[in-house]
């Protein structure tokens, strides 16, 4: 390998870390595994927590509820070995004149050649137990008197993640002297931003420092501070005089990552506009305007509002990348089908793609419906079937030889997976956005020559996400339902309050009402699972006798199914049984009232989004969440079911309690990996990036 001074283009910063003093290659082996390869990468390493080593608890006063930290004399230690050796214990006894305390650590027989009787030791943990004092497996450090006891005594001193191998103090002592080597080429990484002088966006503190240990001892963020250069961040993570530094140099780290974030989206957009034109699809309202005659209600103020948005789009000089939110029942439905004349009017295709059958029957019935008369064929593609035997009959899956008028397509999507093709694609709708993967998506447009594009979502994503992960994307929000629906009602109950529920519904199915039962954590594949609803469905058949029951889940046939729905549609079945299939987009304004059993194994943004299926009608409406669970967590966010039916507020509670890998699920794990940023809590960094970024634009 060449020597790397010689080759004045590496920075220093790019320099593998084995340059630095004392770092061999199996120090460069382990740092490897915490992924620190350059120096640069070592001066970004994030402490995990940090420790005021100017204040010590008293081993008296330590106490089994919260973690500190304590110092000591080391008394006495002995490992003690079990039965054929391969089992162990070691114990350090500590002392500092306030009391002893027994720190034990299992099967870790090596603890015992870190230690010496009279050494001064720092450790940090909570008590497991009270007589004797004890800690099980704390964090220790052991006291050394030399040159460098500077950087780890008697200041608040970073605590780094570590892998097997690394000790703290090692780790702890190289950063700090690699970062005063390289006080001047820290500021190279910086992304050139401007930001001194910026305000600092502490809303609520920061969740990160709030966690650590005797947070009523941290003093809080100055919400005037204005944001640190850089290199004043990565001095002050890895040094912080106050707490509030720590905070400081984290929010200006992440707002740098967000920063790179965004500039990476708007090429992705820009070198998108630069080889994409927008198909002319604004319409002439010739189809529009008897539609919105027969619909029989009025658009929202929102719904007109965000309709002028997307038609802007679609009349303009690039594809139209537009994601639509709007909480349950907002009308998503009607807005999608006034684009979708938009572009029929004007003489392209449409194709509308929803996640599951049942949901693109139900699309493919109403459109049916709205279209027909206007004389536009709709068509129906699932991977279930290909031909329907509703009304009215299916148009060719091929688009014909001889161009015929333009269409809109229905399916699931097997219409990425078939061979499906049309060629006059203008645009394509997306409903339910959260249950395709980009790719999928981005795999449909593709099908055409650069169609517009309309997501759709039901769950509202919360706000940071949507310029994160959706940031490609503009957004138009229908902040408002439909007058004259009526109220839904929540409640959180036992399982032992069941017959009561039963007894509830019953007197609401007298009335002429209508119910959903949601039963959860249905493996569609597996038979076993299947047989334990058909069990449930037993036992709710006889709760609420003598009305009908139906029974959906997954593993029926496709017509199967339809024929449940259609018969709690036309009301012959008053109550329906079913799995998270109904989750999204049925829409049955009857049906007000919603048992959902075991509510805990359901995310809030799903549960949100079940709930949506009633208070659809006038009638008072109420959801029943029950729950045997008893942990606190669980508790609190049923709780915030209870307490709202802010679609918004929901999921932001459901990214504050799960985080965004639990709300997004699999398909969208192509989240990108922050080392500073939290998407928990980071909305304001993340504006102030996006502001940045657009004005950087601007300048240039
Ligand atoms: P979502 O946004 O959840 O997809 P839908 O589009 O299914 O909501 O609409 C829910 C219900 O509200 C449907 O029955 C629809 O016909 C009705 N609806 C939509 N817009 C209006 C409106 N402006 N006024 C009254 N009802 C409306
Ligand atoms: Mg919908």
């Amino acid at each position: 390998m060449p020597d790397a001074s010689v080759h004045s283009t590496v920075s220093p910063l790019e320099q593998a870390v084995t340059v630095l003093r004392g770092v061999g290659t199996d120090r460069a082996a382990q740092l490897e595994k915490l992924r620190i390869r350059t120096v640069g990468d070592l001066l970004l390493h994030r402490p995990r927590r940090y420790e005021d080593r100017r204040q010590f608890r008293m081993m008296r006063e330590l106490s089994t509820d919260e973690p500190a930290l304590a110092r000591g004399i080391v008394a006495a230690m002995g490992l003690k070995r079990f039965r054929r050796g391969a089992k162990s214990v070691f114990e350090l006894i500590l002392e500092d004149g306030s009391g002893r305390l027994h720190c034990r650590w299992w099967n870790l027989p090596f603890m015992e050649h870190y230690f010496a009787v009279g050494d001064e030791v720092l450790v940090f943990g909570k008590l497991s137990g009270l007589k004797p004092r004890t800690m099980d497996h704390p964090e220790t450090e052991v006291v050394q008197a030399d040159e460098e006891s500077a950087i780890h005594m008697n200041r608040i001193v970073p605590v780094y993640p570590l892998t097997e191998g690394l000790p703290q103090r090692w780790l702890r002592g190289l950063i700090r002297r690699t970062l005063e080597q390289h006080e001047r080429e820290v500021v190279e990484p910086d992304p050139g931003l401007n930001v001194v002088g910026c305000r600092l966006p502490v809303e609520a503190g920061d969740a990160w420092v709030a966690a650590q240990p005797a947070p009523g001892t941290l003093p809080p963020v100055n919400r005037e501070s204005t944001m640190p250069s850089r290199a004043r961040a990565i001095r002050l993570l890895h040094c912080p005089e106050t707490m509030a530094d720590a905070v400081l140099a984290r929010q200006r780290l992440a707002l740098d990552e967000f920063v790179v974030l965004q500039r990476k989206i708007r090429q992705r957009r820009l070198r998108f506009e630069a080889r994409s034109r927008g198909l002319p699809c604004r319409g002439d309202n010739h189809l529009i305007k008897p539609f919105l005659a027969g619909l029989g209600f009025a658009l929202t103020e929102a719904q007109k509002r965000v309709l002028r948005e997307i038609r802007h789009d679609m009349g303009g000089s690039h594809p139209m990348r537009r994601m639509l939110q709007g909480d349950v029942g907002s009308g998503k439905t009607a807005v999608a089908a006034c684009a979708a004349l938009m572009a029929l009017e004007s003489g392209f295709d449409v194709v509308l793609m929803a996640p599951t059958e049942i949901l693109a029957e139900q699309h493919f019935r109403n459109f049916a419906r709205w279209f027909n008369p206007l004389g536009v064929r709709v068509g129906m593609r699932t991977g279930g079937r290909k031909t329907s035997n509703t009304e009215p009959p299916l148009m060719p899956l091929e688009a014909p030889r001889t161009r015929q008028k333009p269409s809109l397509t229905i399916g699931t999507h097997a219409l990425i997976e078939t061979g499906f093709t049309t060629d006059r694609l203008g645009l394509v709708l997306v409903d339910e956005q959260h249950k395709f993967g980009v790719a999928q998506r981005e795999q449909l447009v593709r099908k055409g020559n650069y169609p517009h594009l309309l997501v759709m979502t039901a769950t509202p994503i919360p706000r940071t996400l949507g310029l994160t992960l959706y940031g490609d994307l503009d957004l138009s929000v229908i902040d408002e339902l439909p007058s004259g629906r009526g109220r839904v009602r929540t409640f959180v109950r036992p399982a032992d309050k069941l017959p009561k529920v039963w007894a509830f519904v019953g007197t609401r199915l007298d009335q002429g009402r209508q119910a959903y039962v949601v039963y959860p954590r249905v493996e569609e594949t597996s038979g076993g699972a299947t047989k334990a609803v058909l069990k449930e469905f037993e036992r709710i058949q006889t709760a609420l006798a003598p009305h009908r029951v139906g029974l959906l889940h997954g593993r029926l046939k496709s017509a199967e199914k339809e024929s449940v729905m259609d018969g709690f549609r036309a009301g012959r079945i008053q109550a329906l049984v079913a799995t998270s299939l109904i989750e999204v987009g049925l829409d049955v304004p009857n049906a007000t009232l919603m048992v959902i059993e075991n509510a805990e194994q359901f995310g809030l943004a799903q549960l949100h989004q079940l709930r949506g299926r009633i208070g659809r009608g006038a009638h008072e409406s109420h959801c029943i969440l029950v729950s045997d669970i008893k942990s606190p967590e669980a508790r609190e966010r049923l709780r915030v079911l209870e307490e709202t039916t802010d679609g918004f507020r929901i999921a932001e509670a459901d990214l504050r309690l799960r985080g965004p890998g639990e709300l997004l699920g699999q398909e969208q794990s192509g989240s990108p990996r922050f080392r500073f940023a939290d998407l928990r809590q980071d909305f304001s960094l993340v504006q102030l990036a996006r502001d940045l970024v657009s004005r950087e634009a601007q300048a240039s």
